[in-house]
């Protein structure tokens, strides 16, 4: 037997590792499995090039636990080592690469998130154990067994091996502060997790571990709809059936490979990130991929593998990484001509589809204005009539309404306002979407001087009618309507509401409230982003009371014979207005219900009186 010393060169390298990885200790399984799975891949590479004899029944990775001896053996039918190689390989740690690593990150935080992203490799199994042995045999032809033996120190032992066929078996002799990794349940979810997909079958106590093939390895024109389907749902059991799906395939100028799925998914905000699982060669490695792609597209679901992203890098610069924005910019791209393709192919399945890809395209435009280019086509809004329209074919058709893109938002729909709006004629669009607001505001810089109008932003000139306008004016120089505003702002006296009076085409409604477009969508906004919303003040109103209406029209003659229903008239209808328009505030709803009741009160006086 030899004995040696491992070249490390500083002292200290074992305790940091363990120490860092603490968090993150299961990768030691992936690691060693793919050490074992590297090892079998070269032995088929010797049958291919040299014709070394083996078949492929010989080629298996065995993980056992004894749970009595407290081991974790791993054992591969591999390419093996002789003692030469052992001693390169293994003893002389190959760990310059770590050793910078640990120089530059020792103090940073940063360390968290590269944990697990650097191949540690074989030393990663000191995270769990206090002695590790190899026993080895090459495939070399009159190789002898070698026995490699270390406690995690800097010492090691080296003698002849047992093995008697090709391959190496590694086992762990499992420390008291790791006994989980004794478990064979938690093996298994660690093995399903990181080396389902590997090509070599991995049994776990003689159970096959992995039988399902990678299907983006797969050619796109090999693979059938229920292939997708299958294998999403063996992504994401318990799921709906996603609506469709992209299948990546690229070789220049990086590789990857890959299917992205588009999920149905919930109109809120809560939806599923992460579910994008990167592989590297076929060795999962994150499910964290928010510096990889794009924002908006970490709702979609599916797998994505490349050997080229580089994943011994930090966060802050991988965004930076040239191959990274490739990939980000690729992917985004395809997404995007996909859309299209659906649009232009199959509309129908399309606006079926829409509910559920419209926030990712929505958040696509905001975010990627090369995105916006590629799907401002086929970025659809329903009107009221149930149609769906893109704003080019509204602008077309609405000249009337000058510039405007009239919409309301879905608590709008029922109101007595949007009848206004339809008996006119007028297109008016459904926003439905949590962050419509800010993609109105995006589209507004591409689409100058078009404009988005919410119908109760401002006083549109078609739904006033003209001919019963009153233009006279009186001896003090005021029109009738003038007056009536004035003793309609008089009798509501507040600060933040301007009154109009104006003649609408319609006798319906008595009166509503304009609601500053931009002031609006800066509340909606700081609400969204949970912004202290008293920063803003009260909000500004234009109440516009309809003088086609005869409560307004006889309001002066109800002050004449009775002040005190007049103003509470006025103060109901305003109330009123802001109740159809979710402008009225919880404390204000009891002066409105008191107002109510006496004003109910009043009429059963007159006829029980
Ligand atoms: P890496 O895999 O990143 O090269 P490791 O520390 O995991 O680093 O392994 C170092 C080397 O030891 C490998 O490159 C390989 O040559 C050898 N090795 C490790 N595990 C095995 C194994 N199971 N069979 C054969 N050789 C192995």
């Amino acid at each position: 037997m030899t004995t040696g010393t491992l070249k490390i060169h500083s002292e200290n390298l074992l305790p940091i590792i363990k120490k860092w990885l603490y968090s993150d200790r299961d990768i030691f399984v992936r690691e060693l499995v793919s050490n074992a799975c590297d090892a079998i891949a070269k032995v088929k590479i010797l049958r291919e090039r040299e014709g070394y004899a083996c078949s492929d029944d010989e080629f298996r990775i065995d993980l056992v636990v004894d749970k009595e001896k407290k081991t974790l053996t791993f054992t591969d039918t591999g390419i093996g080592m002789d003692q030469e190689e052992v001693e390169k390989y293994i003893s002389q740690l190959a760990f310059s690469g770590a050793e910078d690593f640990i120089k530059k990150y020792e103090n940073k935080d940063e360390k968290e998130s590269i944990i697990g992203h650097f191949g540690l490799g074989f030393y990663s199994a000191f995270m769990v154990a206090d002695k590790v042995e190899i026993q080895t045999l090459s495939y070399k032809e009159g190789a002898e067994a070698v026995f490699w033996s270390s406690d995690g120190s800097t010492e090691y032992q080296i003698d002849k091996g047992s093995r008697e066929k090709r391959g190496t078996e590694i086992t762990l002799h499992i420390n008291s502060e790791n006994e989980e990794f004794l478990d064979p349940t938690r093996i298994r979810e660690i093995l399903n997790r990181y080396s389902q997909y590997l090509p070599t079958p991995i049994y776990l106590d003689d159970a096959k571990i992995n039988d399902v093939e990678p299907l983006w390895l797969k050619s796109p024109s090999e693979c059938t709809d229920e292939d997708y389907l299958q294998f999403y749902r063996h992504l994401n059991p318990m799921q709906p059936d996603p609506l469709f799906w992209i299948h990546l395939n690229v070789d220049y100028p990086f590789h990857l490979q890959g299917i992205l799925y588009f999920p149905k998914m919930k109109k809120t905000f809560e939806v599923q990130k992460n579910s994008i699982k990167l592989f590297c060669n076929r060795v999962f490695v994150t499910d964290q991929c928010q510096d990889l792609i794009p924002e908006f597209l970490t709702m979609l679901q599916g797998c994505i593998d490349s050997p080229d992203i580089p994943l011994n890098v930090s966060r802050s610069s991988l965004q930076m990484d040239r191959t990274v924005r490739q990939l980000a910019s690729h992917i985004s791209k395809k997404v995007s001509d996909r859309l299209k393709a659906l649009y232009e192919s199959d509309r129908e399945k399309f606006i079926t589809c829409y509910e559920d890809v419209e926030l990712i395209a929505k958040l696509g435009i905001v975010q990627d204005d090369k995105f916006y280019d590629r799907v401002k086509g086929c970025l659809i809004w329903k009107n009221l009539s149930d149609e769906w329209t893109t704003i080019e074919e509204y602008l077309e058709r609405s000249s009337l309404t000058k510039e405007k893109i009239f919409y309301l938002t879905e608590d709008q729909m029922d109101s007595p306002f949007t009848e206004l709006y339809k008996d006119k004629g007028i297109e008016v669009l459904v926003s439905r979407c949590p962050i419509d607001s800010h993609v109105m505001s995006f589209l507004e810089g591409k689409l100058a001087p078009n404009k988005f109008m919410r119908i109760d932003g401002e006083l549109c000139d078609a739904l006033i009618d003209s001919s019963k306008e009153d233009t006279l004016l009186d001896a003090d120089g005021k029109t009738a309507s003038g007056k009536l505003s004035e003793l309609i702002k008089e009798e509501l006296n507040l600060e933040n509401v301007e009154v109009e009076a104006k003649s609408l085409a319609s006798d319906a409604l008595p009166a509503f409230l304009v609601i500053d477009e931009s002031a609006r969508r800066m509340r909606e906004y700081m609400r969204i982003s949970q912004m202290d919303l008293s920063m803003m003040g009260p909000s500004q109103y234009k109440f516009v009371v309809n003088t086609n209406h005869s409560l307004i029209s006889s309001i002066e003659e109800i002050k004449q014979k009775d002040a005190k229903l007049a103003k509470e008239i006025i103060c109901q209808v305003y109330d009123l207005a802001r109740l159809n328009q979710r402008e009225l505030d919880s404390k204000d709803l009891k002066g409105f219900s008191d107002r109510m009741t006496q004003i109910l009160q009043e009429l059963a006086n007159k006829v029980t009186d």
